[in-house]
């Protein structure tokens, strides 16, 4: 992507209206109004240990000044040398990295000790209870994880964060001193086990990531949204990891990125992208997390373990930290404006890409009926070009085009090729005997 927007971008985004700090614009059903600093306020930094320099001024350091829409951001020599900007909202990366599953206390301290020496790492993520595809994986460390968690927490000073899929999940986690939770793809499917959460922890207000479900059910996604709203949970963000698809195609989880761009735009909620459940591999993970930087989402989650050769759940995509400090150094943190003309237009682009496929479909099934046109014409020796007929269906298409503010030149293009082609098809059905 070009780092520098174009003149004709910025008309293009002007038309369309403004852009929302967070991604919903102005006229969107924002039912979520948290700012995105409320959410963060957990992220501080705990106890003693961590790096000196504190989350909150990281966060700053990576935020760029809204109005520089040019400007790129190399990230990070040393975080102090990147410029503040005084006047924009001080929008900001989170970077929640840690293993799939919490394996054992030595695999979660080697691996939060690691991270907690880079300075962008907001947040330790460690899976207790695994949700697996067959009975026999290993399904997590459940309880005695939690000890092992929070103990890296204690140690490291990064908040923790772990999936929760029961009320009883809740219940230890809360426990544990757990920082905030997250709701794994496979319970977002299921409104019945997402009401439990959410009566679970009503009276609470601790931080909820939601991911989107498998399939790519935007409402089931909302439909998450509205019932932690509901139990009066108000620090709600969502986590991309991309949807099941039917497609061949090199990604794990297909990223579909319009529909989280169309969430956002629909609930004003910070967007995390969790590269590591997109991809399914260490190689796509460095453009897949720019991506997502380019279409201004509010940060990442990435995967990684200490010795991810050894790692019992999802070996395949996840990084050492060192891997990932030299991922986040080659990434390219652009001014949030500019990204968010890119989210835009990534949302629109995914519309045209959608109506094109319709478009394809409807002419092939035109052509079909065409073709049965032409075995009846064959049948009954009928001639296949009945010219008044075509010329009173294309005035028709012409005028109702017209209505529709489309021009009769194009019309008549379009309708012309169509109909050239379903002349031609209709010959060949008359001369092959
Ligand atoms: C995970 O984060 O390890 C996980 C199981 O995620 P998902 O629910 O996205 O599959
Ligand atoms: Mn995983």
């Amino acid at each position: 992507m070009e780092s520098n927007m174009t003149n004709d971008m910025h008309l293009g985004i002007d038309q369309m209206g403004s852009c929302h700090p967070y991604g919903g614009s102005s006229e969107s059903a924002v039912i979520f109004t948290q700012e995105f600093h409320s959410l963060l306020n957990i992220l501080r930094p705990y106890g003693t240990g961590r790096n000196p320099i504190g989350v909150t001024d990281i966060m700053q350091a990576v935020s760029t000044p809204a109005d520089s829409s040019s400007e790129v951001l190399s990230n990070p020599v040393g975080v102090t040398d990147i410029k503040q900007a005084d006047s924009s909202p001080a929008l900001t990366n989170v970077i929640i990295a840690g293993p799939c599953s919490v394996e054992s206390e030595s695999q979660i301290l080697a691996t939060a000790r690691a991270l907690a020496q880079i300075p962008q790492v907001t947040m330790l993520r460690g899976g207790i209870w695994k949700p697996r595809t067959r009975p026999d994986a290993f399904e997590g460390r459940g309880e005695q994880g939690l000890v092992w968690l929070r103990e890296a927490k204690r140690e490291t000073g990064l908040p923790i964060i772990t999936e929760v899929a029961t009320p009883e999940h809740v219940e230890l986690a809360l426990k544990y001193e757990v920082d905030a939770l997250w709701i794994g793809a496979r319970t977002v499917v299921n409104p019945f086990s997402v009401q439990q959460l959410a009566d679970a922890l009503q009276g609470t207000d601790i931080p909820v990531f939601i991911k989107n479900p498998i399939s790519p059910d935007l409402k089931l996604w909302i439909g998450a949204f509205e019932r932690f709203q509901k139990a009066g949970l108000s620090q709600l963000a969502a986590i991309h990891r991309g949807f099941a698809y039917y497609k061949e195609s090199p990604y794990r989880n297909f990223p579909m990125w319009e529909i989280p761009i169309e969430l956002t735009q629909q609930l004003n909620v910070p967007l995390i992208t969790d590269v590591s459940h997109i991809c399914g591999n260490r190689e796509l993970l460095q453009a897949t997390a720019q991506k997502a930087l380019d279409l201004a989402t509010d940060g990442l989650m990435i995967e990684c373990h200490i010795h991810p050769e050894e790692a019992l759940t999802d070996g395949k995509q996840q990084i050492t930290p060192d891997e990932l400090k030299t991922l986040l150094f080659n990434l390219t943190f652009r001014s949030k404006q500019s990204c968010h003309v890119e989210r835009d237009l990534a949302g629109l682009r995914g519309e045209i890409d959608d109506i094109d496929s319709e478009l394809l479909q409807l002419l092939a099934r035109r052509m079909e009926v065409s073709a049965q046109i032409g075995e009846y014409k064959k049948q009954n020796n009928v001639t296949v070009v009945q010219m008044d007929r075509w010329k009173k269906i294309l005035a028709d298409h012409v005028a109702a085009g017209e209505d529709m503010g489309l021009s009769p030149i194009l019309i008549n293009k379009v309708f012309e090729a169509i109909h050239q082609a379903s002349i031609e098809r209709q010959s060949d059905i008359m001369e092959n005997e």
